[in-house]
């Protein structure tokens, strides 16, 4: 078990070096641009809608009518001005814009050298980067690798000339390895108040922590007001699960970093994390997707080539995803089996979170390879579904529950008066089967109406581009970026 645990880590951390980048320009003209602000301060008013509220009663709502002005809902079952965008709702179905709580958007860098006046060479059209996320009903996402190319894309959405998400930011703090790091308390808690002071709200902790800086951390972002998520530092195994167990410790980046703890996958195991995590306070992001993922490209890369929505992804990534896909490279019969064991014994992890009352959250770690932005978080509810929560238990992962952990709960999450406007219409109805969160008519996001055909469009465009320019970032010929 140790071999197959070190060689694992390698992989792991070996795919962590592909989430490094992400961009700051668009180069939309100013003519686009117009056009799209034009569509900005409407008024729209969706009829006859089946309004899934995704409340804790969750009392839906049939053949309503919801009125929305400058991106806020005003009213729902009252008049409608005269000056109102109609959008017919007949035998549709209307759920709050989904939240996926663990994404790494790509954010510009340079592989090729650098000097001092010189900035990113490698830049991303955030547009690009974006489209996939409200073409999935995505309108709020957590970036679990905050860089300060992210902070930029965040202004490019809030100022409307991207059409995007909302994007919660988090400062990872490692002990080794990333961009901050901090090798002993003290430094821990100065890299937490430094993170403030640059405008992160959330900190991640990471794999390379000493048990001490860890705690010390957390302690320190509570101090400040900062919220903490992440996973549980390798130090930690062999020693009791009440060590990390820690009130302030909010949210488990995956369930994955419960499974690296212990060799005991049984259900007994598995409620005893839930226990502890309920007596701390701590929620959990499962994050099936990505182990799903990983364990499909080990086996063959297939699995990724293949994937419908792999003409998404930036034609760096899927060179990389490709050409270099560490995964597959170090895949053996014995590191299949161990990442299937996980696997396994994730599904039970939620079964006995769910028993316990511990809140989960849907997250898919975005950008790893295999894992689309925007279209993962469709797999990962279904996942959630298959491995034991109710179609509305599922829904609540990716609206209301994620917007309660991110404290944007009087602001999104839900469907109710006076709260944004981040809305998904649906063909089918998500309640009687999950898999409908996909089959989309269209997204509400940053006050902007975008039916089917519009999100086709943008989504035929990006397609078209990372076509275009697949030869200008192949993977092998990086140094030149
Ligand atoms: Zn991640």
């Amino acid at each position: 078990m140790t071999n197959i645990k070190e060689l694992y880590r390698l992989v792991t951390i070996i795919s962590l070096f592909t989430i490094f980048i992400g961009c700051t320009t668009s180069n939309k003209s100013s003519r686009d641009l117009k056009n799209e602000k034009s569509n900005y301060e409407n008024i729209f008013a969706i009829k006859n809608v089946n309004i899934i509220p995704m409340t804790v009663e969750n009392k839906v709502l049939q053949n309503a009518t919801i009125l929305i002005k400058e991106n806020k809902i005003v009213s729902i079952n009252k008049s409608i001005p005269d000056d109102a965008i109609i959008i017919d709702g007949k035998d549709k179905w209307l759920i709050p814009g989904l939240i996926d709580m663990h994404v790494h958007n790509l954010s510009s860098g340079s592989f090729s050298k650098g000097f001092p006046t010189r900035g990113s060479t490698l830049n991303f059209e955030t547009q690009n980067l974006m489209t996939p996320y409200f073409a999935n009903g995505v309108t709020t996402v957590f970036e679990l690798s905050g860089r300060v190319g992210h902070f930029s894309q965040r202004d490019e959405i809030e100022s409307k000339k991207v059409i995007g998400p909302r994007i919660a930011i988090a400062a990872v703090i490692d002990g080794e390895g990333n961009e901050i790091v901090a090798t002993t308390p003290l430094e821990g808690r100065q890299s937490v108040r430094n993170a403030k002071g640059l405008g992160y709200k959330f900190i991640k902790v990471y794999t390379w922590l000493s048990p001490e800086t860890f705690k010390a951390v957390i302690d320190e972002a509570k101090k400040q007001g900062m919220k903490v998520v992440g996973h549980i530092p390798n130090a930690f195994e062999g020693k009791a699960a009440e060590e990390f167990f820690i009130p302030h410790f909010g949210l488990i980046a995956h369930a994955e970093e419960l499974s690296k703890q212990t060799d005991d996958y049984s259900y007994e195991k598995a409620q005893e994390f839930a226990r502890l995590a309920k007596e701390s306070h701590t929620w959990l992001i499962p994050n099936l997707t990505n182990m799903v993922a990983i364990i499909k490209q080990a086996k063959s890369l297939e699995s990724v080539t293949s994937l419908p929505s792999l003409k998404y992804v930036h034609p760096l990534m899927q060179d990389k995803w490709v050409t270099s896909n560490s995964y597959n490279k170090r895949a053996t019969p014995e590191l299949i089996d161990y990442f299937q064991k996980q696997a396994d014994f994730h599904k039970l992890i939620v079964k006995a979170f769910k028993e316990a009352g511990v809140p989960m959250l849907a997250g898919t770690d975005a950008g790893i390879s295999g894992v689309v932005w925007g279209f993962s978080l469709h797999d990962e509810i279904q996942l959630l579904v298959d491995a034991g929560l109710s179609n509305e238990e599922a829904l609540a992962t990716a609206t209301r529950l994620a917007a309660e952990w991110l404290e944007i709960n009087d602001k999104v999450g839900t469907i109710e008066i006076d709260k944004f406007a981040d809305l998904v219409l649906l063909d089918e109805n998500p309640l009687e089967d999950v898999s409908n969160t996909s089959k989309i008519s269209g997204v509400i996001v940053n006050g902007k109406w975008i039916d089917a055909t519009k999100i086709k469009t943008m989504l035929d465009h990006l397609a078209k581009w990372n076509n275009d320019n697949k030869e200008r970032y192949l993977w092998k010929n990086r140094k030149n970026l």
